[in-house]
């Protein structure tokens, strides 16, 4: 099928590609020149494991094409996919002012029947305002001949898996009422549904909300857990045993249960305080989602708090070591990191960073540039070389079994803040290396 995907963003690049490799012939479009050419040269903007290779091998196989042009991407495809960012307004809510200009484009350049599917995750009501700017400007155009529906079908990829996330989704959300438009939309996805049915079909609101409610379920969970760890620290109880003896109910489940230093990306922050906004404006006071906001911009500054407390507040000319400054493991994605937050306040305090992450540094580099408190390293150990502290951030799999011994060499004094709850800070304590950890009332 002849697919036109706008917006090369995380979801745009790592959906094109995977319909391309499926066999679909797919035009990606932005308005950034400059990544596009880019990537027509080979240069791929954001390191996912597996989509390098994937983009270059269907770009080089001729099914995945990348251009700036508008028209000739609308006139390519059968069905057009909207891609585009949705960040937050001033208030918070989702700004659709890329999504709109993606449909007005649609709509100029558009012949015969369009399918055009929302894949940016978008408040409910979102394709009703769709549906009216095509209708617009098809009225302005003088072009009652033309016809289109407007389907949803969010996006669940996971930063860090989108590539596998893409190729073997666990399920496939299409929020559309026309058989027409159902019936292109398996077809698309048929390669991806042979296993066993994946596709869930629903009304177009239905759709809009599950994705909202998918991930504010998520931050629920993290910001539940992070709840717990601070009880669990107040009342002499340790979280990762909390975890292992809640996890192991069914109903419940291991996964996303683990304490830490709070969920940041693109998503998460911005989807909870959408869904908020959206609650406000029909004055329904959304009490669950703020409360699950509130504990995650607290739980950001925990780490620092416990920085701050075990120096007694004098950190100036303090230096830390910081591993991990993506927002989760396996991204270069910085987008309301928690690291930053942590940086933000150490520098505020007049200490200093070393920091390594295995694929973020570049990232880093560009949002903070050359300041003389922040040194990024080449390695882990190298951030290490004469800190005050190790301070974990990122649970990226290559600080899971770090040589403790050169830990304590390599620092002034044996001492580290685990913000993930990778190390057992008893083992820590036997090896003579204070751990701080989070919920763990065992601690040092
Ligand atoms: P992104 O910021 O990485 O990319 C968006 C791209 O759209 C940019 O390259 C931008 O230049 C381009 N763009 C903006 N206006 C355009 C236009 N008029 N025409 C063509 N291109 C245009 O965004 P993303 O992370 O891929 O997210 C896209 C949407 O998908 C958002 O709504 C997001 O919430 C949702 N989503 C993201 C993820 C994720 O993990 N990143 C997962 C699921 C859903």
């Amino acid at each position: 099928m002849k697919v036109t995907v706008f917006g090369i963003g995380y979801v745009g690049l790592v959906q094109g590609a995977v319909l391309a490799e499926v066999g679909h012939d797919v035009v990606c479009i932005d308005i950034d020149a400059n990544k596009v050419e880019r990537l027509k040269q080979g240069h791929i903007p954001i390191y996912e494991p597996g989509l390098e290779a994937l983009v270059k091998e269907n770009h080089a196989a001729g099914r995945l094409n990348f251009t700036t042009d508008a028209a000739a991407g609308v006139k390519h495809g059968e069905v057009q996919f909207i891609a585009v960012g949705t960040p937050p307004d001033e208030d918070g809510s989702a700004d659709l002012k890329y999504v709109l200009a993606v449909a007005e484009t649609i709509a100029q350049h558009m012949e015969g029947h369009q399918i055009i599917i929302d894949k940016s995750t978008v408040p409910v009501g979102t394709a009703d305002k769709v549906s009216a700017k095509i209708a617009q400007v098809l009225a302005a155009r003088q072009r009652d001949d033309l016809s289109f529906d407007v389907v949803s079908n969010p996006e669940f990829l996971k930063e860090g898996s989108a590539v596998a996330d893409c190729m073997r989704p666990d399920r496939i959300v299409i929020g559309t009422s026309s058989k027409t438009a159902e019936d292109v939309m398996r077809e698309l996805y048929a390669p991806f549904n042979r296993n066993h049915e994946k596709i869930i079909v629903m009304d177009v609101r239905s759709a809009e909300l599950t994705k909202y409610a998918a991930n504010c379920m998520l931050a629920t969970k993290i910001s539940f857990m992070n709840e717990m760890a601070n009880l669990a620290e107040m009342l002499g109880a340790d979280i990762e045993m909390v975890r292992q003896g809640i996890g192991s109910d069914p109903r419940i489940g291991y996964q996303f249960l683990y304490a830490g230093v709070g969920y940041g990306g693109s998503c998460f922050p911005k989807d909870v305080q959408a869904l908020i906004r959206t609650a406000d404006s029909i004055d329904f006071d959304a009490k669950v989602l703020k409360a699950v906001e509130h504990r995650n911009d607290e739980q950001k500054c925990v780490l620092f708090k416990k920085i701050s407390k075990h120096f007694n507040d004098e950190l100036h000319n303090k230096t830390f070591a910081l591993w991990g400054l993506s927002f989760k493991p396996n991204t270069d994605d910085m987008r309301e990191a928690p690291s930053r937050v942590l940086m933000e306040a150490l520098w505020q305090a007049g200490a200093k960073v070393q920091a390594y992450d295995p694929e973020a540094m570049e990232e880093t580099q560009r949002i903070y540039g050359s300041r003389d408190d922040l040194s990024l390293c080449g390695t882990k150990e190298a951030a290490l070389r004469g800190a005050d502290a190790l301070v974990i951030v990122t649970e990226w799999q290559a600080f899971k079994a770090p040589d403790f011994e050169l830990i304590k060499n390599y620092l002034r004094q044996p001492l580290v803040f685990d913000g993930r709850n990778l190390f057992n800070p008893i083992k820590l304590k036997s090896k003579g290396i204070t751990c701080h950890s989070i919920g763990r009332a065992i601690q040092i």
